[in-house]
C-alpha cells in the first residue's frame, strides 16, 4: 500500500502499545492516523505473551487505569466484532510467608481504597477456585473477581480493527528509519517507501524503541531480558474458567489455556537479552530454551502444583521482553524533541496496561499535557545518563525480578551503582554512610555507628530507628551536616528571565538581588507541576533549585514556556555546585569558626543568600531549612566542596556535630509539615488542597498559569485534604498506608517518618471525598496498617515543633 506523504499522527510499531494508541487517538477524534509496522501486527513481543490482565497497580491512578482496560477489554469485542479472547476468571494471588501476607493485607486495604473489589480468602478456598493447588504451606489469599486473561493476539487485532473502523490508517511492512525533525520538533519519518510529514510521532516499538530513539537523540531507557513460560497439553480440572493465580513467594504465575496450564514466573537473576541493535527482521520469532534458568521456577511450581511434575510439557516459550530501570513503563512526549510520543517498556504487563496507557498517551497527545499525574510512568523521570546499556543490561537483570520479589519498604535497587557521586562519597561511607540511590545520585540515607552492621530489612520498626533518632536530636539540639548536593539546580538567565518566572511560578518573583523564594510552578487545571526555591542572583539570572529527581522534568516544564521571541536560557547545572546543608541551632556557632562573614540574625535574613568565605573556599551561603529551625545551606563549588566539608567537621567536633542521612531529612520534614513534590504535591494537587496557599501570590499583576484554575476553586468544597496525623502508638509507619474514619476508607498517607519529638510516627497524607471537609484537628481516625488498625490523631498545625528563625 502506498504511504501517504502527510499525516497528522504517525505511530511507530504495531503491537499492542500502537494499536492502543492509535485506536485511542481516533476515538478522540483525531484523523489522519497513521501505523507504521515494519513486519505484521503482534509480531513483536504481543503475539507471545501470556495474557494475564490485573488491575491493582501501586497508586490510585495507575490502578484507575488499569481498570479502564478492562472494561475497554470486556466490551471491544462488541464494537469491533473481533474477539479478543477476555474471560474474567478472577485471580488468586496466595501467600506463604508472614510478611506477605502482611503485604496483602496492605493490598487489600489499598484495593478497598481504590475501588478494587478484592476478598482474603482461606488457603483452602483458594485450592476449591484453583484446582492442584497445594495449600498446606499457604497462610492466606487474595480474591480479585474481576481480574481476567485475553488472548493478546486477538485483543491486539481488535484494537487495530477499532482503529480501522475510525479511520486509522496501518501499513504493514514498512520499517521507520528516521525522524525528521525541524527546529526540535518532529516533523516527519523516513522510510525506504519515502517519507511521511507529520505534526506528532509517536514511538510504540517495543524493545525496539531504545534504538528508534537513539535515531533522533531521544532516550527511551529500556532493555530486554530473556523471558520465560511453559504451556502444559490438557490436565484433568483445568478449565476455561479456572481463575489466573500467582504465587509470589515462589514466584510463579499460572492461567488455563486449551485446558492446560501456562506456568511463568519472574526469577530474581533475569538473562538481559544483549543484542544490540535488534534486528528489524525479528518478528514472530522466540529464543532458544534455557531450563537452567527457568529451572528455580520450575522447582517452584511443582511444588506448587504437583501435577506439573507428570504433565505433558508442550514448550518451553522464551521470548524477549523489555525492562526499564525503575520496572515502571514509559510514556510521554521526550522532552528532548517536541511533538515525539513514547509509549513502551512495559515490563512484561503490557496485555495488561496498553488499554489504559494508550488512552493516557492519546489525552497527553490531543489536550497537550497529561491528564492526571503520571509521574511514576513520565519519560521524564529519567535523565540522559540512563541511555548507558551496559547498565541498562545490569538494571534488567534485577528489574524483572522485582515483579514478585519481596518488596521490603526503602529497599533500593543495587545493580549499576554507584553512578552519580559528590565529592564526599567516599568521606562518608568510611564515616558510615549507607547510600540510597535516586535519580542515579548516591545519598547517605542513614550513618551506621562504628562496628554496626546494616541492619536486615523489615515491615517492623527498623533497626536504623535509633541512629536517625540520634540525626535528628543533633539538629534539633546541636548541628548536623547533609550532602544535598543531589538537588536539581537550573540556572535561568537572561532579559525575559523574570517574566517567564513571573509567567510560571505562583509566587511573586520580582524580589530583590540575592533573595529566596519558595513557589511552586501550576499547570492550567491549579496542580502543582513542580516547587522549587529559587534564587535571584542578578537582575536578569536566577537559579532554581528542585527535587534530586526532577530537573530533567522541570528543564522541560520550564523550558517549553519560554516563547520563541523571549531572551531567556536554561541551563541544568546539577553537577556543578554541591550542597551542604548545615542544620540545627549551632549552626551558626560552627560557621562563625570558619567563615568571617557576619552571618547573624540581622545580616543574612532568613530566605536570603550571600557569597562567604569558608575555610580558604568562597561559598554561597542561603539562609534556609528544610527540616526547619535554624539552618544554611551552602552552595559550594564541587572542587571545594571537600575542603569545606573537612572545615566543618574539624571545627565541629565539641558542638554535638554530627553527619545526618535522607531518613532524618524526611522525617525532620514530615514533623514540620514540609510537603514534597512527588509525595504530597503533583499535577493533581491544588495549593488548596496541600494547604499550600501561603506560598501564591493569587493578586501578582499579571497573573500566572494556574491562577484562574486557583481562583475558579476558591471557597469551593475541597475533594482531598492534606493533614498531619500523629500516631498513638509506638507503631512504625512507611508511607501509602489506608486512612480509616470509623473503619472505613478515607485516603492514604503520602509520607510516614518517626519523630523524636513526639515519640511516634508522624505522617501527612490526603482525606478525599465528603471527608475532606468535615475531619478537623483532634479527629482520631485510623491506619491501616500490614491489616493491623493503628490509632492516630489528625493535627490542624503543620509545624508539631516550634520553629525558631
Ligand atoms: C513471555 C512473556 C509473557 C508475557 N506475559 C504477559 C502477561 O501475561 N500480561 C501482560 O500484560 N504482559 C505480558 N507480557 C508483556 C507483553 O507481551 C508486552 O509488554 C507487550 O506485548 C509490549 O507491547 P508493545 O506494543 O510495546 O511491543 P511489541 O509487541 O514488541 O510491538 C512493537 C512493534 O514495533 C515494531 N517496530 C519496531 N521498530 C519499528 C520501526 N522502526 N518501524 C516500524 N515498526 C517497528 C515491531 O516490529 C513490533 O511489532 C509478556 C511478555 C513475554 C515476553
Amino acid at each position: 500500500m502506498p504511504l501517504p506523504s502527510h499525516a497528522q499522527v504517525v505511530i511507530v510499531g504495531g503491537g499492542i502499545a500502537g494499536c492502543s494508541t492509535a485506536y485511542h487517538l481516533a476515538k478522540l477524534g483525531r484523523t489522519e492516523i497513521l501505523l507504521l509496522e515494519q513486519g505484521r501486527l503482534t509480531c513483536g513481543t504481543t503475539w507471545h505473551a501470556a495474557g494475564l490482565v490485573g488491575q491493582m497497580r501501586p497508586n490510585r491512578n495507575m490502578t484507575r487505569m488499569s481498570k479502564y482496560g478492562i472494561e475497554l477489554y470486556a466490551t471491544l469485542e462488541a464494537e469491533t466484532g473481533l474477539a479478543t479472547g477476555w474471560k474474567q476468571c478472577g485471580s488468586v494471588n496466595v501467600a506463604r510467608t508472614p510478611e506477605r501476607v502482611q503485604m496483602f493485607a496492605k493490598q487489600l486495604a489499598m484495593a478497598q481504597s481504590f475501588g478494587v473489589e478484592c476478598h482474603e480468602i482461606a488457603p483452602k478456598e483458594a485450592g476449591e477456585r484453583f484446582p492442584g493447588l497445594r495449600t498446606e504451606d499457604l497462610r492466606s489469599a487474595l480474591w480479585l473477581p474481576h481480574d481476567g486473561k485475553v488472548n493478546p493476539t486477538d485483543l491486539c487485532m481488535s484494537l487495530a480493527k477499532g482503529a480501522r473502523n475510525r479511520g486509522v490508517k496501518i501499513v504493514e511492512g514498512v520499517e521507520v528509519t528516521g525522524l525528521l525533525v525541524e527546529r526540535g520538533r518532529a516533523v516527519g519519518v523516513t522510510t525506504r517507501e519515502g517519507d511521511v510529514r507529520c505534526e506528532v510521532v509517536v514511538n510504540c516499538a517495543g524493545q525496539w524503541a531504545r534504538q528508534f530513539g537513539r535515531l533522533s537523540g531521544v532516550n527511551v531507557p529500556l532493555f530486554p531480558a530473556e523471558h520465560f513460560y511453559i504451556v502444559t497439553e490438557r490436565i484433568e480440572g483445568i478449565h476455561p474458567m479456572v481463575p489466573v493465580m500467582r504465587d509470589p513467594d515462589g514466584l510463579i504465575y499460572y492461567k488455563e489455556e486449551v485446558g492446560g496450564l501456562v506456568m511463568g514466573g519472574f526469577e530474581l537473576e533475569a538473562k538481559p537479552w544483549k543484542v544490540d541493535p535488534i534486528p528489524a527482521t525479528f518478528q514472530f520469532q522466540l529464543l532458544d530454551e534455557d531450563w537452567d534458568q527457568f529451572e528455580i521456577l520450575m522447582r517452584n511450581a511443582i511444588h506448587r502444583t504437583p501435577c506439573l511434575e507428570t504433565a505433558q510439557v508442550k514448550m518451553l516459550l522464551n521470548g524477549p521482553e523489555s525492562f526499564t530501570p525503575d520496572g515502571n513503563f514509559i510514556l510521554g512526549e521526550a522532552p528532548e524533541v517536541r511533538g515525539y510520543f513514547v509509549c513502551a517498556g512495559f515490563n512484561s504487563s503490557g496485555i495488561a496496561n496498553s488499554g489504559g496507557a494508550g488512552r493516557l498517551v492519546a489525552e497527553w497527545i490531543v489536550g497537550g499535557e497529561p491528564s492526571t499525574d503520571l509521574w511514576d510512568v513520565d519519560i521524564r523521570r529519567f535523565g540522559g545518563f540512563t541511555a548507558n546499556r551496559r547498565a541498562l543490561a545490569a538494571r534488567t537483570g534485577e528489574t524483572l525480578g522485582l515483579h514478585y520479589a519481596m518488596r521490603w519498604p526503602r529497599q533500593e535497587l543495587e545493580s549499576a551503582r554507584p553512578l552519580r557521586t559528590s565529592p564526599l562519597y567516599d568521606l562518608l561511607g568510611a564515616r558510615g554512610a549507607e547510600f540510597g540511590s535516586k535519580n542515579g545520585w548516591e545519598r547517605a540515607n542513614y550513618f551506621r555507628p562504628p562496628g554496626a552492621s546494616r541492619p536486615q530489612p523489615t515491615l517492623g520498626t527498623p533497626g536504623w530507628l535509633p541512629w536517625i533518632v540520634d540525626e535528628q536530636q543533633a539538629t534539633r539540639e546541636a548541628v548536623a551536616i547533609y550532602d544535598q548536593t543531589s538537588f536539581g539546580k537550573l540556572l535561568l538567565q537572561g532579559r525575559d528571565a523574570l517574566a517567564v518566572l513571573q509567567r510560571l511560578c505562583a509566587n511573586d518573583m520580582d524580589v530583590p538581588v540575592d533573595r529566596i523564594v519558595y513557589t511552586p510552578m501550576l499547570n492550567a487545571r491549579g496542580g502543582v507541576e513542580s516547587d522549587v526555591t529559587v534564587t535571584r542572583l542578578a537582575a536578569d539570572r536566577f537559579l532554581i533549585v528542585t527535587g534530586s529527581a526532577q530537573p530533567t522534568r522541570d528543564l522541560d516544564w520550564i523550558g517549553r514556556h519560554v516563547g520563541d521571541g523571549e531572551h531567556a536560557t536554561l541551563t541544568d547545572v546539577s553537577a556543578a555546585t554541591c550542597v551542604l546543608s548545615v542544620m540545627g541551632p549551632r549552626s551558626r556557632e560552627l560557621l562563625a569558626r570558619v567563615s568571617p562573614d557576619d552571618l547573624s540574625a540581622q545580616s543574612l535574613r532568613f530566605s536570603w543568600t550571600r557569597e562567604i568565605d569558608v575555610g580558604f573556599a568562597r561559598v554561597r551561603a542561603a539562609r534556609m531549612s528544610y527540616v526547619g529551625g535554624l539552618g544554611f545551606e551552602l552552595y559550594v563549588p564541587v572542587e571545594m566542596t571537600r575542603h569545606v566539608y573537612l572545615a566543618l567537621v574539624d571545627a565541629g567536633g565539641d558542638l554535638g556535630l554530627r553527619d545526618g542521612g535522607y531518613y532524618t531529612l524526611d522525617a525532620l520534614r514530615i514533623e514540620q509539615g514540609r510537603r514534597a513534590w512527588g509525595a504530597e504535591l503533583g499535577p493533581d494537587e491544588t495549593p488548596w488542597q496541600a494547604g499550600l496557599m501561603a506560598s501564591v501570590a493569587l493578586d501578582k499583576a499579571g497573573g500566572f498559569l494556574g491562577r484562574d484554575a486557583l481562583l475558579a476553586a476558591r471557597g469551593e468544597v475541597l475533594a482531598k485534604k492534606l493533614v498531619t496525623l500523629v500516631f498513638e502508638g509506638d507503631a512504625y509507619a512507611w508511607g501509602g498506608e489506608t486512612i480509616l474514619l470509623d473503619g472505613m476508607p478515607v485516603g492514604d498517607i503520602t509520607s510516614a517518618g518517626w519523630s523524636r519529638t513526639t515519640g511516634s510516627c508522624v505522617a501527612l497524607g490526603y482525606v478525599r471525598g465528603d471527608h475532606a471537609n468535615r475531619v478537623h484537628a483532634g479527629t482520631d481516625a485510623a491506619i491501616d496498617l500490614w491489616g493491623a488498625r493503628v490509632p492516630v490523631r489528625l493535627h490542624d498545625r503543620w509545624r508539631l515543633v516550634g520553629s525558631a528563625y
